[in-house]
């Protein structure tokens, strides 16, 4: 008999979303107005910090594609993006007609490298193409090296569209990811640490800008009582009934935040007379990640099965997990743009392993994660 799945990072719902979506039914706004919207960003504000200003949006693609139309990014304009990420964080680079310059990682965060980073806008700055935007992403939710990236930032001054599509509840150094980049971004969609089914965000820290992001992912509609528009809008804009499902998770970020944290803890004890194998952990005091997903390097001399091997070992035990992202330079779709590292990101896609992480993981299915693991490693 089949034991039930384990899925990566399934939905979570605290119970109290039908709640908010049966007031959209009641209150019959079932549009991209209302108070569900109005409400979660408001909730989402206070939890950044109270100078955040915060745009619900359809997803979190869409808020990166309306960040770099905010940063004046148009056709033929270069913009620094790290390689180790989702597609999505790059994706509307290329909407844009703009170019991508990809930026290798680093071995503590796996984010990325601030050497390389430089490397890069010197290098474009000297070819008479300085980059517009830097896209920096806290993989996994891992934060980045923010105090060095954002160095950078202030000395050649480019703006930040930070990438927390994975790490709301996350910090660095105190700040809240979401409050770090010029413009930052979240995801909804299902598999992130909330959701509300699809759905993303946009942060600023002015309310004109704010005004702005609303213009744009509203059709671009001018104030005039016949339609006007003298620029291209977009249909951006999050659903009131979506927003709903947000409020009911925004009731329990911070307990599914202590989940995830607890799963992470979990692997530590799992791994730690394991040999050959590499949690992706905090390395100081200035890291707080949400640890959206706990992933593992493997060397395989030492440990005597690779990545691979673990991925199909699990699926046996209908446990899922996942290879870490192909770094973004080496896909086919983008292979042609500039890329400045040291391949150690393809060094993660080829040694790592995303193991389960849902923050509704039982301490029985804990447990069947942690005996799988353990026959594997006595069977090597
Ligand atoms: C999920 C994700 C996105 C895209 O968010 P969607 O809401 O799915 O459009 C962007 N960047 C990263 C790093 C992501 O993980």
């Amino acid at each position: 008999m089949k034991y039930p799945k384990i899925w990566l990072s399934p939905p979570h719902m605290s119970g109290n979303e039908i709640r908010y979506i049966n007031k959209a039914f009641d209150s019959n706004w079932i549009s991209t107005f209302g108070d569900n919207i109005d409400l979660f960003e408001s909730r989402i504000e206070s939890y950044l910090k109270e100078s955040s200003k915060v745009v619900a949006l359809s997803s979190g693609t869409a808020a990166i594609h309306l960040a770099l139309i905010l940063l004046g990014v148009g056709e033929e304009d270069e913009v620094i993006c790290q390689s180790f990420t989702f597609c999505a964080s790059a994706n509307p680079i290329i909407y844009l007609k703009a170019r991508p310059i990809f930026i290798d990682s680093e071995m503590d965060t796996w984010n990325m490298s601030p050497i390389y980073l430089e490397e890069a806008i010197n290098h474009r700055i000297l070819k008479g193409k300085k980059p517009k935007a830097i896209i920096v992403v806290n993989s996994y939710g891992m934060p980045a090296k923010w105090d060095e990236i954002l160095t950078i930032s202030k000395k050649y001054k480019i703006p930040i569209i930070e990438d927390s599509a994975q790490s709301l509840g996350s910090s660095f150094d105190g700040r809240k990811c979401g409050t770090l980049g010029d413009i930052s971004v979240l995801s909804f969609n299902g598999n992130k640490i909330i959701t509300t089914s699809a759905g993303g965000a946009l942060i600023c820290d002015k309310q004109q800008v704010k005004n702005k992001t609303i213009f744009l992912a509203a059709q671009s509609k001018e104030a005039s009582n016949f339609y006007t528009h003298k620029e291209i809008g977009y249909n951006y804009r999050m659903s009131n009934v979506l927003a709903g499902i947000g409020l009911g998770q925004m009731e329990i970020l911070d307990e599914y935040v202590k989940k995830r944290r607890q799963n992470n803890f979990h692997y530590k004890s799992i791994f730690e007379d394991v040999k050959g194998i590499k949690l992706l952990e905090e390395v100081s005091k200035n890291y707080f990640s949400n640890h959206w997903l706990s992933c593992i390097l493997i060397d395989k001399k030492i440990a005597n099965f690779d990545n691979k091997k673990l991925n199909s070992f699990l699926l046996k035990e209908n446990i899922e997990s996942r290879f870490l992202w192909k770094p973004l330079h080496t896909q086919p779709v983008f292979k042609r743009y500039n890329y400045f590292g040291n391949n150690e990101s393809v060094g993660f896609f080829n040694r790592g392993l995303a193991l389960p992480s849902g923050s509704g993981l039982t301490l029985i299915e804990k447990n069947r994660i942690a005996d799988t693991i353990k026959r594997l490693t006595l069977e090597s």
